[in-house]
């Protein structure tokens, strides 16, 4: 046969891989493996939890995965036989491959936050996958009497999309300022500096003053545990009890990753970022969130620019070829108020085990009109349809 390649993950890396590794050779056996029959997508759940959409415009299915001639196995991996070159799935088939794609995204480090785990999160959510977490947060917003305080918990780097708690921050703060004018935001910080601070606290002073306080981690906002039989969040600095607790855990590679042997001691996954290829495992290649990528974030287009690119190594290596040096582009929005967003586009390639950023980044002007802002609200959102059509539609 021309090839068996199975994907583990059909988010943002794991999709893109497979659609391009189809459309590059549709003589190849591409199959995905990925539980959730619908997908939720964490871009724009902010939004969902500030009460400015609905979290309908957040789900895409697989059917034109499907009609692209990808076979779709909604079962969860659970083993991995990088011997036999074997996946195992919960209740379905096993699958062998030639070569196989972990994009497992996060899952959550919880011994790095003492009284952590899946029940806590069930009252302190995390909302850092999105779904039932992205609801359950938003409901206790809605719940919570006006004069109350949500406290933000952020850990240290590396995590899923580093400016996307400030985007939160931002957001309900927004929620809180036009429905419940007393309450306040409380943001407990294990960084000091974060992606476009200069273009997030201009936008907390014009817009939140007074309604939303950072402690950084010099100032003692770094969490070291968490009780949530008393909804208390305890930081080097002192202890909070806030009204809502959004407690955002140290974060590692989807486990499926460590079941297979690709992550290291820093729970995520050594890559060669010319070709994606695990340092650790053989014909195993890791994208995404999972993967160990240095300078460039994790997001859903860096994610996505790292499927396609891995696609185009995999066809290479397959044909006897050598990989081509990839050259990879992100972009993020952030939106702080309806009608108020700016961005950060960069570039990148390998260099030595990572990826760093090379020239041709952008960053959105620090003083800028509001036309501008505006702007680049629309601009988000047309993004996030972009993306989400290139990967589901
Ligand atoms: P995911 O998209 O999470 O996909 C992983 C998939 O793997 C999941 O569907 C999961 O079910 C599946 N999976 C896991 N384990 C298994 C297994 N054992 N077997 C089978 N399947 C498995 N990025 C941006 O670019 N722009 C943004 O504006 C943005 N905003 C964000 C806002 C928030 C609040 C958050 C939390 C994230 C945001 N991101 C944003 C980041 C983005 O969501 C992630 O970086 C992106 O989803 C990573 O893609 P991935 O393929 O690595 O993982």
């Amino acid at each position: 046969s021309a090839g068996r390649i199975v994907v583990i993950g059909g988010g943002f890396g794991g999709t893109a891989c497979a659609r391009a590794l189809k459309r590059a050779n549709a003589a190849l056996q591409i199959t995905l493996v990925e539980p959730n029959k619908v997908f939720i997508a964490c871009p724009f759940s902010n939004e969902v939890i500030a009460g400015l959409r609905g979290i309908e415009a957040q789900q895409f299915g697989y059917d034109k995965l499907a009609a692209d001639g990808i076979t779709i196995i909604d079962q969860a991996a659970t083993r991995i036989d990088p011997q036999q070159r074997r996946v195992t799935t919960s209740d379905g088939p096993s699958l062998t491959y030639d070569r196989l794609v972990l994009s497992p995204g996060i899952d959550f480090h919880f011994d790095a936050l003492p009284g952590y785990d899946d029940a806590a999160s069930e009252k302190m959510p995390h909302a850092w996958k999105a779904g039932a977490q992205t609801l359950l947060l938003r409901k206790q917003l809605e719940a919570m009497a006006d004069g109350g305080t949500v406290a933000i918990a952020i850990p240290a780097n590396p995590t899923r999309c580093p400016p996307a708690p400030y985007e939160r921050a931002s957001l309900i703060a927004h929620y809180l300022k036009t429905k419940k004018p007393r309450s306040k935001v409380l943001v407990l910080d294990a960084k000091d500096g974060f992606p476009q601070q200069r273009l997030f606290e201009k936008a907390w002073k014009d817009l939140y003053g007074g309604m939303l306080e950072r402690v950084a981690l010099s100032q003692g906002g770094r969490v070291t545990s968490v009780d949530p039989s008393t909804n208390t969040i305890i930081t080097e600095f002192g202890n909070y009890t806030p009204d809502v607790a959004n407690v955002i855990p140290p974060q590692r590679a989807g486990r499926i990753a460590g079941i297979a042997g690709a992550t290291d001691m820093t729970g995520w996954c050594p890559i060669d970022p010319v070709t994606f290829e695990s340092k650790l495992v053989p014909n195993i290649h890791v994208i995404g969130d999972a993967c160990l990528g240095g300078g460039i974030p994790k997001s859903a287009s860096a994610a996505s620019t790292q499927g396609k690119a891995c696609a185009a190594a995999i066809v290479n290596l397959l044909a006897g070829r050598s990989a081509e040096t990839p050259r990879l582009t992100g972009v993020c929005y952030n939106t702080v108020a309806p009608a108020y967003g700016f961005s950060l586009a960069g570039n990148y390639q390998p260099k030595g085990d990572i990826f760093v950023e090379v020239e041709g980044g952008a960053t959105s002007p620090a003083d800028a009109p509001s036309e501008l802002r505006a702007r680049e609200a629309v601009e988000a959102e047309r993004w996030f349809q972009t993306i989400t059509a290139d990967t589901f539609g």
